[in-house]
């Protein structure tokens, strides 16, 4: 999304002018529109709507046995489609008020700027950064959260509709034994098999990148915290030992809010306090720990990278975080740098570094349910994270796990089938008394990271002490109807 490189943005434009024009009659047509009509029976209506909103995991027990019509369903996904439109056309209307308002106050301090006394100078002062602050909000949730939260929702309504039919064809694979021929299905050979020779020489790359980072200020401050970080070590080397690393796994906490976890090619994971925050149980922190291992093992990254050395790489992720750190842009990223403060790491670093694409989501997916499963974990810890992510906190704190991946429909049925096909396992671990001890320490770290923050002087924020946004559009973990209210009947 970030990604300078320019043949990329030049593609990015390209399709941002197509949709653009794809869009510009239904956009003038709608201008008038008043909220989606729920369709009707009622009912059925609201049923459906309550089915939408419970976990993933749930639905796939519970798909086979709902009884609504095609046409049912097609209406739904018509609703949800037209509440989606409705929903970005709101806050766009809204983000064009606050530019504005904004360009207005700004003229007037620069006409004025002679004669004003200070308070009034202080106060308009306020009332610019204020507006700044509302306008990041509104451009966030019309590019990104919006789009997401709804395709969640039409994700697990494809769920309703399609998954039966998958569930039938993976019996008959389980019952033929044909499911031991598909891709990675040599799990019990895990740690013995080849995937991909040549881990080890992705190693120096990996070395390369971590300087790089330290070296343009992109790495936040380390987290110090020797019994946090023995046991978050303790839960990945086991994962490591169980899966088909080849090479020694480097962990790194970083003290940061952001929900992130990402590894370098040749073993650097690094983890994020926030990610540390927002799971819920140990098996939730290992699906995310086994799949980013799955991207080193996969050697993802070097699969991507062929073309641009790692120092431009950096160089480039660099020159976008000082773009958002200082505000240069009224940017998604510079919604997350306000209100966080933070750095941004999963916005601004190189999609082919970490070895992210479709079709390698899709395959780390796979091998991670495999290593978390193959340590003990219970491997539905993974759907679970993402499905909390999707649904409330992803949309605002985890967009680096939403910057390019495959529908959520695929990586959830593909991610489910897997797990079908794992061997039973007894006593797969799904919580520990270590984990609740690391989440006390865990908070005790939060608080205090939160008061030194309080009063950090900003790049973004220059004026301190100013009131806090009139009108807050959200709070992060807020559901979407919350931002976006809808008639519900
Ligand atoms: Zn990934």
């Amino acid at each position: 999304m970030l990604d300078c490189r320019n043949a990329a943005f030049h593609r990015f434009v390209v399709v941002l002018l197509v949709e653009l024009l794809a869009l510009a009659p239904l956009r003038v047509a709608a201008q008038s529109q008043r909220p989606p009509s729920p369709p009707q029976p009622k009912e059925v209506f609201e049923s459906l709507r309550a089915t939408l909103e419970r976990p993933y995991l749930e639905l796939f027990e519970a798909a086979p046995s709902l009884e609504y019509s095609p046409a049912q369903i097609e209406r739904m996904r018509r609703y949800l489609d037209e509440a989606r439109q409705y929903c970005v056309r709101e806050f766009r209307a809204r983000l064009s008020t606050y530019q504005k308002d904004r360009q207005r106050l700004q003229a007037d301090l620069k006409r004025r700027t002679a004669s004003l006394e200070d308070p009034e100078r202080r106060d308009l002062h306020c009332k610019i950064q204020n507006l700044r602050i509302l306008e990041s909000q509104a451009q966030m949730l019309v590019e990104h959260a919006i789009p997401v939260a709804y395709e969640n929702k039409k994700a697990k309504l494809e769920l309703i509709e399609k998954w039966p039919q998958e569930l039938e064809r993976i019996k008959q694979e389980i019952a033929s034994g044909t499911y031991h021929q598909r891709r990675f299905g040599d799990v019990k050979d895990i740690g013995i098999r080849e995937l991909v020779p040549g881990q080890e020489r992705d190693i120096k790359d990996g070395q390369e990148a971590v300087r790089q980072m330290k070296m343009t200020g992109l790495l936040p401050p380390e987290l110090d915290h020797p019994a946090i970080k023995k046991y978050v070590n303790d839960v990945a080397q086991k994962i490591a030992r169980h899966s088909d690393l080849r090479v020694p796994l480097n962990l790194t906490l970083l003290n940061s809010k952001e929900i992130n976890a990402f590894a370098l090619p040749g073993g650097f994971l690094f983890i994020q306090r926030g990610l540390l925050e927002a799971v819920e149980d140990e098996a939730q922190l290992a699906g995310v720990i086994a799949h980013e291992i799955a991207h080193v093992t996969g050697r993802h990254g070097n699969k991507l990278m062929k073309r641009a050395t790692i120092a431009s790489i950096i160089y480039q992720a660099a020159q976008v975080a000082a773009v958002i750190l200082t505000g240069g842009a009224a940017t998604l990223g510079t919604y997350y740098a306000l209100q966080y403060g933070f750095y941004g790491l999963g916005l601004v670093l190189s999609l082919d570094l970490l070895g992210v694409s479709r079709e390698f989501e899709l395959e780390a997916d796979q091998l991670g349910v495999q290593y978390a499963w193959n340590a003990g974990y219970d491997p539905s810890g993974f759907i679970r994270f993402f499905d909390k992510m999707a649904t409330r906190e992803g949309y605002v704190n985890g967009a680096s796990w939403f910057r390019t991946h495959p529908p959520f429909f695929a990586r959830m049925v593909h991610t489910k089938r897997e797990m079908m096909f794992l061997p039973e396992k007894p006593g797969l671990v799904r919580d520990t008394e270590e984990f609740r001890r690391m989440k006390e320490e865990l908070a005790k770290v939060t608080a205090q990271a939160a008061e030194e923050e309080k009063n950090k002087p900003s790049l973004l924020t220059p004026v301190q002490g100013c009131p806090a946004p009139e009108k807050p559009e959200f709070k992060p973990g807020d559901p979407i109807e919350k931002i976006c209210p809808l008639p519900s009947s």
